[in-house]
């Protein structure tokens, strides 16, 4: 058996006609670029969200710069966020021309926590960004309180978790603004890239909105210089199309979720996701800790199961940032993960029998080692 780390092709074919007919929809009335499609789709998702406004664009990344830069974040300020995060976090701090400060993570939650950001406040803190790792929600209600107490802004990075809660409550509805990306492979994925930020601030959204889009509302007034980060008329199509069924497939995925839990506890050295009450996971990925982390993906992989490392390198040790001179010693608990996390493929059409073949393949593993 072949066990895929992800199967965008089993979703495409459970909703195929939907998607055919939006996308051929867009073609037919020639539809290319931020029209009534992607308004449908923010309406939609700001109200999934439980928030009064989401303001679609070009990509995650693009996602988090627009909400930095519209809060006004830029040169000579600093801007606290997790090591262990996809490097998208940071480049878009940077590219607002502030600098991105890696803050250690929670070694039960692998967020970025309150104590670890606190350490890293200097007098130019500016904004904190906490990233919902894995679609586990950070602590919004202590990181708010940290960001109150010190006067900080608090946009958070929701790339891997649409639709996590915390007691009940979206995290959209739990952070003054919070960035998405619908990356094909995210839980909620366009046919190409996307992004979009969701916030309650009426004037917030309409400045994005505007930045997103040559600082217009007008086809040739423009208030300011923005950019070109607007959202394609296919990817509004597509996301419109699939969103009545994020719900079900968030199920799926905690059924997933909750299978592995059953199967692979107590496994060994085995650590598997902490279930935090009150705070509701969408498992965009489902990561397990072990010292054999390598010898163990070798294994799976010999038996057809595919896996991957999110991430194998902390962000201050990446090549990228050599230049700020930084090391492993302000992020302990980051580079001791990054050896030992390994994500089990994660899908919400994974059948029984898949799942069942990567719970036999990791016990015959660790039945080996013993
Ligand atoms: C995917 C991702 C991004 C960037 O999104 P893109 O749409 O790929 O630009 C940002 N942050 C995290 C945590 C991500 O997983």
């Amino acid at each position: 058996m072949n066990v895929p780390f992800l199967d965008l092709k089993a979703q495409y074919r459970s909703i195929k006609n939907e998607i055919d007919e939006a996308i051929a929809d867009c073609v037919e009335n020639t539809a290319f670029v931020q029209g009534k499609r992607v308004a449908a789709f923010e309406e939609g998702f700001a109200k999934y969200l439980g928030v009064g406004h989401c303001v679609g664009c070009a990509n995650g990344t693009d996602a988090i710069y627009l909400a930095l830069r519209a809060l006004g974040v830029g040169p000579g300020d600093e801007v606290i966020l997790p090591a262990n995060t996809f490097i998208a976090t940071s480049e878009a701090v940077s590219l607002t021309g502030a600098m991105p400060v890696m803050a250690d993570v929670d070694p039960v939650t692998n967020n970025m926590g309150v104590a670890q950001a606190e350490a890293c406040i200097t007098p130019k803190t500016k904004a904190l960004l906490p990233v919902h790792l894995y679609g586990m929600p950070a602590d919004l209600e202590g990181l708010s309180r940290l960001a109150a107490s010190k006067g900080l802004l608090l946009v958070a990075d929701a790339a891997q978790a649409h639709g996590a809660k915390i007691g009940g409550k979206d995290i959209a509805k739990l952070a003054p603004v919070t960035c998405y990306s619908f990356f094909p492979g995210k839980n909620l994925g366009a046919f190409g890239d996307a992004g979009g930020v969701a916030t309650d601030d009426a004037a917030l959204a309409e400045r994005i909105a505007m930045l997103r889009n040559h600082g217009r509302k007008d086809k040739y007034l423009h208030q300011f210089e923005g950019l070109n980060m607007r959202m394609d008329e296919i990817q509004g199509a597509v996301l419109r199309a699939k969103l009545p069924h994020l719900r079900n497939w968030t199920e799926g995925r905690r059924r997933v979720a909750a299978a592995y839990q059953q199967a692979l506890a107590g496994l060994g050295d085995l650590v598997l996701p902490h279930v935090i009450p009150g705070r509701e996971e969408v498992y965009h990925l489902f990561v397990v800790e072990t010292a054999h982390r390598d010898a163990l993906a070798a294994h799976l992989k010999t038996r057809g199961v595919a896996t991957g490392v999110h991430y194998p390198v902390p962000l201050p040790l990446q090549p990228a940032y050599a230049h700020l001179g930084l090391d492993a010693g302000g992020i302990p608990v980051a580079v001791a993960k990054a050896g030992r996390i390994l994500s089990l493929p994660m899908f919400p059409e994974m059948s029984s029998a898949q799942i069942e073949y990567v719970k036999d393949s990791i016990l015959g593993f660790f039945e080996g080692e013993a």
